[in-house]
């Protein structure tokens, strides 16, 4: 019999143990992230599969649309995010999803380490990848086919313990289906409406089109990254209106980007009105902060000075450093 033909168990790599133990045990109440993080591997995924299509003679089920799909089922419990991207073949599954390879998990990891378990709290900011699927399901299914023909179909499943299954799985689609089976306590994940409201704050600008049940997600795209020249004036405003849930038109605006010493792209807008002086309460910071299209971090308390506050609009920093200092971040000349 061949090895492939019946599940073959596999023990996960001590740093991941690690990671699971204490993403499935912290009590990080934001646990809607893993949303962020799927649909962000799902989006990495198609960005793969797009370059691949232009260098490639043959890839498997090359006429699937480049979309993510995401289905709830409140009655199973459960939540799938699918991408038709490059997959991943078995050997490709035990490297990716066996062992620590991921910055982010690593600096969580290493942060951790300095500040013992009280810096469970950085496990959104440090964005810990497929693993944070392990917050709120008790188990995940991973059907894939990898975009090279030659290689079967598998599925990868584990509970989050110590160990993982993989076996052959016929008839997959090209990319990844991932289901999760969620715990009774963050069933609210299969919900469509909560899950709608997650993709509409994190993942509203991803430029592969987002499905949930059938209906698309994102319609607006991420301004900031295209060239100034070729933005309508209505379109800013159309953006400002969206991401600053504005209702006036903008003053004034500042469309730039800078490589050093990050490489950002930022997009600000000076509202016409000062809501402050109108009677309302203080302004919270309203300039968020996004790293390649994915919200990080909706109001960042440190990415600008206090007086800045009236400010709206985004910063989209290429490679977020996640310790981005004070330092960094208050450059007077990039603010300036
Ligand atoms: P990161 O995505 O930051 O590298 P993750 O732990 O989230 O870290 O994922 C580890 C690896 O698994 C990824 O680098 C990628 O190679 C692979 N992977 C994860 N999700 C997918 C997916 N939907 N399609 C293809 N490969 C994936």
């Amino acid at each position: 019999m061949s090895e492939t033909a019946t599940p073959q168990k596999f023990e996960f790599q001590a740093e991941i143990k690690q990671l699971l133990d204490i993403v499935i045990h912290s009590l990080y109440t934001e646990k809607e992230i893993f949303v962020r993080e799927l649909v962000s591997n799902a989006s990495d995924a198609l960005e793969k599969l797009r370059h691949l299509q232009l260098t490639e003679k043959e890839v498997f089920d090359d006429r699937l649309e480049l979309e993510i799909n995401l289905t709830t089922d409140d009655k199973a419990k459960t939540l799938t995010i699918q991408d038709f991207g490059v997959g991943m073949t078995r050997a490709e599954l035990v490297e990716n999803l066996g062992t620590i390879a991921h910055s982010g998990s690593k600096a969580f990891l290493k942060a951790l380490g300095e500040g013992g378990t009280k810096n469970a709290g950085l496990i959104g900011q440090f964005g810990v990848g497929f693993y944070s699927a392990f917050m709120a399901a008790k188990s995940v299914k991973v059907y894939t086919h990898s975009w090279r023909s030659a290689e079967p179909g598998q599925l990868w499943e584990s509970d989050g313990g110590g160990s993982y299954a993989i076996e052959e799985s016929e008839g997959q689609r090209r990319g990844c289906k991932l289901v999760l089976e969620l715990k009774d306590e963050c069933d609210e994940f299969s919900q469509e409406s909560r899950v709608k409201e997650i993709l509409e704050r994190y993942s509203a600008f991803v430029s592969f089109p987002i499905n949930l049940n059938g209906k698309r997600i994102n319609t607006i795209q991420a301004l900031w990254l295209r060239g100034k020249s070729e933005i309508k004036e209505e379109e800013y405003t159309e953006f400002y209106k969206f991401q600053a849930h504005a209702y006036d038109e903008p003053r004034l605006r500042l469309h730039f980007s800078a490589d050093a010493p990050l490489a950002i792209n930022a997009l600000l807008f000076v509202p016409k009105e000062n809501t402050e002086k109108l009677g309302f309460s203080r302004s919270e910071p309203a300039v968020s902060l996004y790293c390649r299209k994915v919200l990080i971090d909706a109001k960042p308390k440190d990415l600008l000075p206090e007086w800045l506050r009236f400010l709206k609009g985004v910063v989209d920093c290429e490679d977020l450093p996640l310790n981005i200092s004070r330092e960094t971040m208050q450059d007077k000349a990039l603010i300036e």
